[in-house]
């Protein structure tokens, strides 16, 4: 029985990376890829001690919920190969306590996937996050191979088997200059070919200094010559592959406008379902949450970081085979992380008639100036203002329906007006 520290939060979210930033691929916009520099000479392996100790703290810091999500990420998971998958699942039974139910997920490029691999994820119901950003011309655009040749078939190959086999998946799409102007493309695209019921659009936000501006803009990955930047959320530039702020927001209400005149209730966008949720006062999403630091990431080695954005070492939190993770995240350091975000907001935010569904965005965006000059604006404001108000009253008549004990969809039948 571990002992609770009395700051313990019930339940978080934990992404492992057990290849570390390793990946196949080569996306020009994966900042990831550079935090192999974090780890010189290492073999981005999780050993099986790790993962032993990994999953048996993972599921003793849940042990007061009836939950706990085991959540795969990277780099890309799949290179540590079906087996370690295998015993995860494994430990996972070993250790679980009776009655708690444990839900697998694991976010891949899709490239390496199998007959093996999707009818594993079936038998175990994982639940799939594929990274896809559009049709062919759009998704490689950035998402490249090592050679620099676009990856679209090799994933549509992924996601064949993926269908075939009956297995959950969410499509995990980001937004950046290459697809920012075709929202309906995009979303139609995934909805119509690709049959996808739970989309995320994933804005890239890519700061950098004056300075590493121009390598940024080149790319994350080794290089000949050896000049290549490690990311750190610093800078107030951000590389021409990122998206535009008031875009973002564009984007979205394209989305959403024809969304919620006819696939309410058939397909979810988290977005949507996150902004709903502000209106009745639930917060999904540690984006829009008042506060945060339920959202950590777990390095190949060990190595717990207050948030899959923040790998870096000012974040560090320490190392799971030398402190029990609970310690870690109940600890102070990551507790005032969690508090900066209310803390740290300026006060156009605090007067924002929007406040109350996006509470500022994610503290790693805040770098721009508010129109009266104070610091830590988050670069998408101008697209969550645009989004949230554009949305409000379509999600205020949701709201209502849910407080009725109806269901959301009937807003399909209702007039919204513009
Ligand atoms: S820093 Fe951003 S992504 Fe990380 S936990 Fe906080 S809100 Fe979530
Ligand atoms: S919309 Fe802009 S001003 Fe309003 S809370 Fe969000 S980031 Fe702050």
């Amino acid at each position: 029985m571990i002992k609770f520290p009395p700051q313990a939060p019930p339940a978080f979210h934990l992404l492992a990376k057990p290849t570390g930033a390793i990946c196949n691929l080569d996306c020009k916009y994966c900042f990831f890829l550079s935090k192999e520099m974090l780890y010189p000479g290492s073999r981005f392996h999780m050993a099986d001690e790790l993962l032993e100790t990994y999953i048996r703290q993972l599921l003793e810091a849940h042990g007061r919920v009836p939950e706990v999500i085991i959540a795969w990420q990277g780099g890309e998971p799949t290179l540590m190969g079906l087996d370690f998958f295998k015993r995860a699942v494994e430990l996972a039974e070993k250790y679980k306590k009776p009655g708690q139910q444990i839900i697998h997920t694991m976010q891949t490029n899709g490239t390496k996937l199998d007959d093996a691999w999707c009818a594993f994820f079936k038998k175990h119901n994982f639940l799939i996050g594929l990274s896809v950003d559009g049709p062919r011309d759009i998704h490689d655009t950035y998402r490249v191979n090592k050679g620099g040749a676009g990856s679209f078939d090799q994933v549509m190959r992924g996601w064949e088997y993926l269908r075939q086999h009956g297995v959950d998946f969410n499509i995990l799409c980001t937004v950046h200059a290459a697809n920012q102007d075709q929202p309906l493309e995009v979303y139609r695209f995934f909805r119509d070919e690709l049959g996808a019921q739970y989309i995320q659009f994933i804005p890239i936000v890519e700061r950098a200094t004056a300075q590493f501006l121009p390598l940024a803009n080149v790319g994350w990955s080794e290089r000949p010559g050896g000049e290549r930047p490690l990311y750190v959320q610093s800078g107030s530039l951000v590389t021409e592959r990122s998206v535009d702020g008031a875009q973002y927001g564009r984007f979205l209400c394209a989305i959403f406008d024809e969304w919620v005149r006819r696939d309410v209730g058939q397909v979810f966008v988290q977005l949507f379902d996150t902004a709903l949720g502000a209106h009745v006062g639930q917060y999904s999403l540690c984006i829009f949450a008042p506060t945060c630091g339920n959202a950590l990431a777990l390095e190949h080695n060990g190595d717990l970081y207050s948030c899959d954005h923040y790998v870096e070492p000012d974040y560090l939190l320490g190392n799971i085979q030398q402190t029990h993770m609970i310690e870690l995240v109940a600890s102070d350091k990551q507790r005032q992380f969690g508090r900066d975000k209310q803390e740290t907001l300026p006060r156009y935010c605090r007067e924002c008639e929007v406040r109350f569904a996006c509470n500022g965005g994610c503290p790693r965006n805040r770098f721009i100036h508010t129109p009266d000059g104070e610091d830590g604006l988050n670069y998408l404001c101008a697209g969550y203002k645009l989004f949230f108000n554009h949305t409000h009253r379509p999600m205020q008549m949701m709201a209502d329906l849910l407080r009725q004990g109806r269901y959301a969809d009937e807003i399909m039948q209702m007039e919204i007006g513009d």
